[in-house]
């Protein structure tokens, strides 16, 4: 191909901040507003969190959750009925203090989150057993007034699902935060194709307000990890903060058990930097908008794009299939389409026609190959699911390379510096640990993953008596 049709993306190898900043603007998935930090999701990106958000919501949907809708304004006193959380939104809440001109009697938070919206609700709503499990989930926008931003990673406003549930048990709200952060998983592995690491957050990690949080972790290509969605035990604390009670099956008054669950547009900056490389995008076959892109060949002969939109039509049934009949120059197309990251590529010109046949184009690897159209559409969805394993297990392979082992604090610093990645080792505990280890390295504790293993008996930082074993990464 020749280079006057690459558009000019910064290699990875050489900045990796620089090049997710290209590709981002260059696949035309986003565009910035004049409000800092917030971003113009283009129709292709939009596309995609379309096909995310209803892969995600059959899914919310069959586990028995109905959808809601909860206003974007929360009272100041509401904020603050429940300690741990406004504290920990505080820094980010963006406030409105006038309507038109007049000043607001109270001031009303963009909300960051709605618990303490759906906590409101929910007393007002729930009285008896048998009111029990509400299982809510909304789809919205929230706010949160962050300092430093990046497009899909760290926005001022994003779009997100948040799921809201209350419970008679604790049991039955753990087997909800087990079940609903095992739908994200499912999600992440199968249709974006990224492996996850799944485990539970430090206190000092955890959801403010919440009993315990549970999170799946993955790996970025430049070894940093990402939090890819998260599902709170909430316990009882926003429900005793709201009087959430209801009359169980022995007449007696009890307060509900809760849990919430969200996950966001950020998952989209996760598929950019897993499975990107230097020539764009690459979207996992399961969830791109378009699957198969067709190239007409020297399409001013005659016969070649009447050939073309009949191969779309007979494709379209079962593959999501594109078309550029465009007269811009075929090698621009190719590199436009790749850039794109859309799976596969079919090219189709009149000696084709001629012997029937087309030339298919992977995006992952580059392979080209030949195929008879009489086979044509078991070929496409044969290298579709072929792609989408590919990617999975190549995020794999670079996973498992990038994964450290380190029993002293020395192996742990210079690992870091030498491999970055995760970073398996013993923890004691102690937040004083965990605190230590970010201010000197700027590795934060990631999970405590489900599957633990007893890598020493010491404390990788205090070499007192371990009690988990913690993945660290500096991260997103
Ligand atoms: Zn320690």
């Amino acid at each position: 191909m020749t280079k006057e049709y690459v558009k000019d993306v910064t290699s990875m190898e050489d900045d990796f901040a620089q090049w997710y900043t290209d590709v981002v603007t260059k696949a035309e998935l986003i565009d910035y507003s004049s409000v800092r930090g917030s971003m113009i999701l283009r129709p292709y990106g939009y596309a995609i969190w379309e096909n995310i958000q209803q892969q995600l919501d059959k899914a919310i949907k069959k586990t028995g959750h109905e959808n809601v809708y909860m206003p974007l304004f929360i009272p100041e006193s509401l904020l603050q009925k429940e300690k741990d959380h406004i504290e920990g939104f505080a820094p980010e809440v963006a406030w409105v203090t006038h309507g038109g001109e007049e000043k607001l009697t109270e001031r009303l938070c963009v909300r960051p989150t709605s618990e303490v919206l759906f906590a409101e609700h929910f007393k007002s709503i729930i009285h008896s057993y048998r009111d029990l499990p509400k299982l809510y989930n909304q789809w919205s926008n929230v706010v949160r007034w962050e300092k430093t931003t990046r497009p899909f990673l760290r926005t001022l406003e994003f779009l997100w699902q948040e799921g809201h549930t209350c419970h008679e048990t604790d049991e039955d709200a753990h087997d909800e935060t087990v079940r609903m952060l095992n739908v994200y998983a499912e999600l992440c592995e199968e249709y974006l194709a990224l492996p996850v690491i799944k485990g539970q957050k430090t206190e000092k990690e955890k959801f403010a307000g919440a009993k315990y949080t549970y999170t799946i972790e993955s790996l970025m290509h430049d070894g940093k990890a990402l939090q890819s969605g998260t599902s709170h035990h909430l316990g009882d604390g926003f429900a005793k903060a709201f009087g959430i009670e209801f009359t169980n099956r022995e007449g007696k008054l009890q307060t509900v058990q809760q849990t919430s669950w969200g996950f966001t547009t950020r998952i989209i900056g996760a598929m950019i930097m897993v499975h990107g490389d230097n020539r764009g995008l690459v979207v996992p076959p399961k969830i791109a908008p378009t699957q198969l892109m067709i190239v007409p060949i020297a399409q001013h002969k005659e016969g070649v794009l009447d050939y073309a939109y009949n191969l779309k039509e007979q494709l379209s049934g079962s593959i999501r299939t594109g078309i550029d009949a465009s007269d811009k120059k075929p090698g621009w197309k190719f590199n436009e389409y790749e850039m794109k990251g859309i799976p596969l590529r079919l090219e189709v010109g009149p000696r084709d026609i001629e012997q029937e046949q087309v030339v298919l184009v992977r995006r992952d690897t580059g392979e080209k190959q030949t195929v008879s159209v009489a086979n044509l559409e078991a070929e496409i969805q044969q290298l579709l699911t072929d792609i989408q394993n590919h990617l999975y297990e190549k995020a794999l392979k670079h996973r498992e390379e990038k994964t450290s082992i380190a029993k002293t604090y020395d192996e742990f610093k210079e690992t870091l510096n030498e491999k970055s990645g995760f970073i398996k080792a013993m923890w004691c505990g102690d937040q004083v640990c965990e605190d230590f280890i970010k201010d000197e390295t700027g590795a934060t504790s990631r999970c405590m993953p489900f599957v633990q293993q007893k890598l020493s008996d010491q404390c990788v930082c205090c070499e007192k008596d371990a009690k988990h074993l913690v993945y660290w990464a500096k991260a997103y």
